[in-house]
């Protein structure tokens, strides 16, 4: 995940799901200020058919595209592999799938790299387990040796001489927003003051000695990231040598990162799942299929994208016929630019513009890990959200299946995950299912190499495949006009 404005609004607001419904309630159409819900009957009918099906193994799916060509880093072989596999069990499962450009992006790609602790005479060489910035320049071939200067905060920089120096940026961890903030600005800002690279401490909470990557703004010098063990260790030993630097030598590291950058073409993936009686009136649910170059992307993001590609089964399973399109995304580049999902939306701007063209009507998309739902929250920074909202939350106070999981609590809020929310600022309704997931779990793996399958629990996968699909099949059913 990588929340608009650096995930600072997504810790605002209430993202981590909040009470549950576990009051009985009626099934019978829910009312909004007095009136029954239009075509409720038919989310019953949808719902009571897709409720009762079993997992068709969506989590064994997620661990072969995700075991069979590793990470997805836009413009790697393991993005092409898996968007070709992907697309082709999309496509014998009977959708409609594309495969559109987008055309001419910037794309980084890591090269060997390693860091290397050289001063401390009484230990060898320590090689710091380190990770590139993405967008980092390369360091040049005999790499940069220099003393490294620890800062807490960016604004210190103003008050430490690092000119000519690796500046370490050990801040103390607050939070996803204030962490991403810093290690997009580091290298642009070091770089102002004179020093020769950046290292930040990684934007995790927890660490086994493992760093995450994430992206930079691209600058003038090399940026990198060490886990925060190596943060302290570096920070401590320079603060002895203000003591003694004869008996406390200061640290010293060699930092060497072949990365490179070039344009290209890549795709979204898109599978869709035609509507029975609107058709054009289309509603998209997923997550992005891109990931970082380290561990597996399994919770960031594919499986989100796989929990909907099962509610999409679930719903073909039932044998039922939804009123309105159901459109699967796998979008490109969330985690480099959005530019894939910036391409859509010029798509469905121009469909808009033509009178038989297709209508996006509702967004969903989950880029938090998977963990237990508890609900779902609709983005209300724009009319058709505020408008949105009572529908779900009668809906989702309505349903008993929904209510005796706990997964009916429907909040307003900043909702829009980065990729939607460019239809967010066209005037699309936009959601996000919410879960049990706390910022400890998810960023302790996020952007690093622990991202694997092993992170994502298949009991909670199937029931976000559930939920997902509840979620859905109220978008598509009810009677109303969303936008
Ligand atoms: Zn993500």
């Amino acid at each position: 995940m990588l929340a608009r404005t650096f995930g600072l609004a997504f810790f605002t607001a209430s993202a981590f799901g909040g009470a549950t419904h576990a009051a009985s309630v009626p099934a019978s159409a829910p009312t909004v200020n007095g009136t029954a819900l239009a075509g409720w009957a038919d989310v019953q009918k949808a719902w009571l058919a897709v409720q009762m099906l079993p997992d068709s193994g969506v989590w064994d799916r997620l661990a072969e595209m995700t075991d069979t060509f590793g990470p997805r880093k836009i413009g790697s072989a393991g993005y092409a592999n898996s968007l070709k596999w992907l697309s082709d069990q999309l496509r014998a499962d009977g959708l409609n799938v594309t495969n559109p450009d987008v055309p001419n992006i910037p794309t980084w790609a890591r090269g060997p790299e390693s860091l290397t602790l050289k001063s401390q005479p009484n230990r060898p060489n320590y090689n710091i387990p380190v990770l590139a910035l993405g967008s980092s320049i390369p360091t040049p071939k005999s790499g940069i040796t220099a003393a490294v200067v620890p800062v807490t905060s960016l604004a210190e920089l103003n008050t430490t001489d690092v000119h000519g120096k690796i500046v370490l940026v050990n801040y103390p961890w607050t939070g996803y927003g204030a962490a991403s903030r810093i290690r997009a600005l580091a290298a642009e800002t070091a770089q102002g003051f004179g020093a020769k690279a950046v290292i930040i401490r990684s934007a995790t909470p927890v660490s086994q000695r493992t760093p995450h990557t994430g992206l930079s703004r691209r600058a003038n010098i090399p940026a990198a990231a060490i886990s925060p063990e190596d943060a302290n260790l570096l920070h401590r030993l320079y603060n002895r040598s203000l003591i003694d630097a004869h008996k406390y030598p200061a640290p010293v590291v060699s930092l060497n990162l072949a990365s490179t950058y070039r344009n290209e073409t890549t795709h979204n993936l898109f599978a869709t799942l035609e509507g029975h009686t609107k058709p054009k009136e289309i509603v998209i649910i997923g997550g992005h299929l891109d990931s970082w170059d380290v561990g597996a992307g399994a919770a960031d993001d594919a499986g989100n994208l796989f929990a909907a590609w099962e509610s999409i089964r679930l719903i073909q399973k039932a044998g039922i016929k939804l009123k309105r399109s159901i459109r699967l995304t796998g979008w490109a580049d969330e985690e480099s630019g959005s530019s894939g999902a910036a391409e859509y939306t010029k798509y469905v701007q121009s469909e808009t513009k033509k009178p038989d063209g297709e209508r996006h009507v509702f967004a969903i998309e989950a880029d938090f890990g998977i963990a237990a739902p508890t609900g779902f929250g609709v983005a209300t920074d724009n009319e058709a959200g505020v408008k949105a909202l009572p529908l779900f939350q009668a809906a989702g106070a309505a349903d008993p299946f929904i209510n005796a999981k706990g997964w009916g609590a429907v909040q307003g809020g900043d909702y829009a995950e980065v990729d939607v929310s460019f239809l967010d600022d066209i005037g699309v309704p936009v959601a996000a299912p919410t879960t049990a997931m706390t910022s400890d779990r998810y960023f302790a793996f996020h952007h690093s190499q622990g991202d694997t399958v092993d992170v994502v629990k298949r009991d909670e996968l199937f029931a976000n495949a559930q939920a997902i699909a509840f979620w859905a099949i109220v978008a598509s059913e009810l009677d109303v006009a969303w936008i």
